[in-house]
């Protein structure tokens, strides 16, 4: 790495802190400190219904046991209060106009239940759904329907061609764009879908390394279109390897929630104990079964992550 890299962490606050999204987030601030670069926090928080402000107290608090400190954020609530995707629609419209006024995006008003013909057609087929690109021709709004009710859909270029990537964790991966439809970047109320906003605020934020799980690959793969469309340099990747809980099922809130970063505190473990169990989830260094805080900025890179999964048994740590 040559510049100082600058990261992020840009949890969904629709939970609590759970050791999945530690694990990113402790490795993209050791990145930065490592680098003498920059560490962000975004809550995506635009899931109206599921994201709470007992979410973002709790992800808040977690970091802030665990030591992972940020270094920007809008500065409305004070230096460091992290950056909220709903204080920035402003932005989202403005991008997805241009987008509009290009033709490389359009208004969508296929409704729910046009929407679900379409998929259970397409199951019938034995096809996999993609959306058809019913609205693509459209010049304005069919009889009855107002502007304001469209969904704003990003335009594939071309069924032709590819799309890739070079992983920092997985190597070079590929899609056709065949296998992309028409996505939906913005809603009828203004509030962006996970890809558009991810894309929006990455590039706006300067980012130069997009590190997240791996469950958020195939979303590269739109989001590099967005940003081809946009004229903007991607930044690199790196997805990190899914973390398996103790019944080596896929970590999850619902189905793990032992997983809850505060649950240490409370049952007295230290954070220093965590935070070294979290980083050697998908990395190690050498034989070192302790790693301190400052030798894991001396050393963490991630181009030293795998790209298999670590099992997260929390028996481990009652040493
Ligand atoms: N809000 C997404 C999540 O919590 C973020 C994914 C990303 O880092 O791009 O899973």
């Amino acid at each position: 790495m040559t510049s100082a890299p600058r990261v992020r962490f840009a949890p969904s606050p629709t939970g609590y802190l759970h050791i999945g999204g530690a694990r990113t987030a402790l490795m993209n601030y050791l990145q930065a400190r490592r680098y003498g670069g920059t560490f962000i926090v975004r809550m995506e928080d635009t899931d109206r219904v599921r994201s709470t402000e007992a979410s973002v107290q709790a992800i808040l608090d977690g970091l802030e046991w665990l030591g992972i400190d940020w270094d920007e954020g809008p500065g409305k609530e004070g230096p460091h209060a992290p950056y909220f995707q709903t204080q920035r629609l402003d932005t989202y419209r403005e991008h997805s106009q241009r987008l509009l006024a290009e033709g490389k995006a359009y208004r969508c008003y296929c409704t729910r239940q046009d929407l679900e013909a379409q998929r259970e057609a397409a199951e019938k087929a034995g096809a996999f759904y993609k959306y058809p690109g019913t609205c693509r021709e459209l010049k304005g709004p069919p009889e009855g329907r107002r502007e304001e009710e469209a969904v704003i859909r990003f335009k594939m270029p071309s069924t032709e061609g590819t799309v890739s990537f070079d992983d920092k964790a997985l190597g070079v991966i590929t899609k056709p764009y065949s296998d992309l439809d028409d996505w939906v970047m913005l809603r009828a109320d203004g509030i962006p879908l996970y890809n558009f906003g991810c894309v929006i605020d990455d590039h706006l934020m300067d980012i130069t390394l997009v590190a997240r799980g791996q469950e958020h690959v195939n979303s590269t793969f739109p989001q590099l279109m967005l940003y081809m469309a946009l004229g903007w340099k991607p930044p690199e990747f790196a997805h990190l390897p899914l973390i398996l809980g103790p019944d080596r099922e896929k970590l999850s809130k619902r189905k793990h929630p032992e997983a809850d970063v505060m649950l240490h505190k409370r049952t007295g473990i230290l954070p220093e104990a965590l935070n070294n169990f979290i980083i050697r989830l998908g990395w190690s260094h050498g034989n070192d079964e302790v790693i301190s805080r400052e030798q894991m900025k001396e050393w963490f890179d991630f181009s030293g992550v795998g790209t298999t999964s670590g099992v997260w048994n929390p028996e481990k740590l009652l040493w």
